[in-house]
């Protein structure tokens, strides 16, 4: 036996990448010895995460301590109290994690920093949840992008690592399991491993991504990868995702969807206060309806009761399923401003509070496009119709006749429209609330007279 002092563990802070495959933080603190791996439970994300997202991440954590061998610690409490006190308790020099860029993390990661500095310890950050570091693709001028196609075209020339495999690590366990129990969901959530992960994966490359490129905007079809919430927790990097892609149509287009995350973490990093307002600063003065009868618009648009055949069936299916298919987030998300006029942050907290994919960067920059005060290069005319939509995504009407049932009887013909007084309503389900024709007008002479207040 060697008679040299056993090295000091170093305290692992597991944030937002929940797995021990291509982990390169976790690499590193594997290289210097034994690792003390933690999870803290912050009620500052905890409080404001819905059911379905505190359940699939308690399932994570689960499954996480399994594959540590029962290592992994959960602690509830302030991470600037809790890291520092642990750091301290097994004599780590250093706390090793993986950067964080939102708002929130970048404040309480300086924080964290802060307080073991003050007793001679360091916060050593590595690596990131996405492929390219955020601020690392810059235009030729030096600033960030603000428009998606030259930072994709970027984002693929600066390019990325190969994943890493996991590496062997020596566990020191703190003995620390605060993990409440799992909420009463009542959704059918993905399998919360890392393996799972995989398999969702290898099942997505095996059998879909060919056809990615036609069905990726079809809700009735099972087209898209369902990798959301595994890119979320980083149960899978999009490293592990990217390397696996060859160059077809489908592929192609997949990695420009993965390079939609990215770019909204690029967004949100250099611009953390569009996190909760108007990314075109001059767009802030949109009227929203915030008066009388406004909780009944937005809760009738809530519970999918507009009488707009695709929108109740994209909010019955987020109910459902704690996920809602792309190309149906951007409709609902389109009537909710442009058809009831109400601000894109409720509907935004909404979609946080019900998603279990829910992703701050993605969702509130995904808001932000469609309500024409974010990225979109055209930004206030581009208003969904939610009859034509329906028509040219869901044809045949099968998304809408699984999710309103009431009106599964329609041929498809009459389905996608809402129905008239003259026809009158199928028993149960409403008349539509609002008209778009007349909605639409409405949000384009807002828009006129905001742009008045420009000059
Ligand atoms: P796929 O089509 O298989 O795409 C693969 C991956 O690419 C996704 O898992 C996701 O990580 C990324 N991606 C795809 N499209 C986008 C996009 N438009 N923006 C950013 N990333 C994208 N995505 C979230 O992960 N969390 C959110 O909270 C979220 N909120 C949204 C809100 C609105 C209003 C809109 C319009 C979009 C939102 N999206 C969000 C993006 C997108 O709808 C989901 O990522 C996608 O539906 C997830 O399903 P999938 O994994 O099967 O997607």
């Amino acid at each position: 036996m060697s008679d040299r002092p056993a090295a000091a563990p170093t305290l692992f802070w597991f944030r937002r990448d929940l797995r021990l495959g291509d982990n390169p933080a976790l690499v590193a603190a594997a290289e210097a010895g034994p690792v003390a791996p933690v999870f803290v439970l912050d009620q500052a994300l905890w409080g404001p995460a819905g059911d379905n997202r505190r359940a699939f991440l308690v399932r994570t954590l689960d499954a996480l301590r399994h594959a540590t061998d029962g290592a992994l610690s959960v602690v509830d409490g302030s991470p600037a109290e809790i890291i520092p006190s642990l750091a301290a308790a097994v004599g780590a020099t250093a706390v090793v994690a993986t950067e964080d860029f939102g708002p929130y993390g970048r404040d309480r990661d300086a924080a964290v920093a802060d307080a073991l500095a003050a007793d001679g310890r360091e916060l050593i950050l590595i690596d990131a949840p996405y492929a390219v570091r955020p601020g690392s693709v810059v235009t030729g001028g030096g600033t960030s992008y603000k428009v998606f196609t030259p930072f994709f075209r970027a984002w693929k020339a600066h390019g990325w690592d190969a994943p890493m495999p996991e590496p062997t690590t020596t566990w020191h366990p703190l003995g620390r399991w605060e993990l409440p129990a799992e909420p009463l969901v009542d959704i059918d959530l993905p399998s919360a491993t890392e393996d799972a992960a995989h398999e969702v994966l290898d099942e997505f490359l095996k059998a879909r991504v060919a056809a990615y490129d036609d069905d990726r905007d079809r809700p009735a079809i099972e087209g898209t990868s369902r990798l959301s919430p595994y890119l979320k927790w980083g149960l899978l990097h999009p490293r592990q995702v990217l390397d696996r892609l060859g160059h077809s149509a489908g592929e192609e287009t997949f990695r420009s969807e993965i390079c939609w995350r990215e770019f909204y973490a690029e967004v949100l990093n250099n611009r953390p206060d569009s996190a909760r307002s108007a990314y075109v600063p001059k767009m802030a003065g949109m009227e929203v309806d915030d008066g009388p009868g406004t909780d009944e618009r937005f809760a009738a648009w809530a519970e999918g009761r507009t009488g707009y055949p695709i929108v109740d069936a994209g909010m019955r299916q987020l109910l459902a399923e704690g996920w809602m298919h792309n190309r149906v987030r951007m409709i609902v998300a389109s009537f909710l401003v442009k058809d009831l006029h109400l601000d894109w942050q409720r509907g935004a907290r909404h979609f946080m509070r019900h998603l279990v994919d829910a992703d701050l960067a993605s969702n509130n920059h995904g808001w932000q496009w469609v309500a024409g005060t974010g990225t979109d290069a055209s930004p206030y005319f581009r208003i969904f119709n939610p009859v034509s939509q329906s028509k040219k995504f869901d044809p045949d009407g099968t998304y809408l006749r699984r999710w309103v049932p009431e009106i599964a009887h329609l041929p498809d013909r009459t389905i996608h429209a809402p129905w008239t007084e003259k026809s009158g309503s199928p028993a149960g389900y409403p008349g539509p609330m609002v008209d778009h024709d007349v909605e639409r007008r409405e949000s384009l002479d807002r828009y006129d007279r905001l742009k008045q207040n420009w000059a």
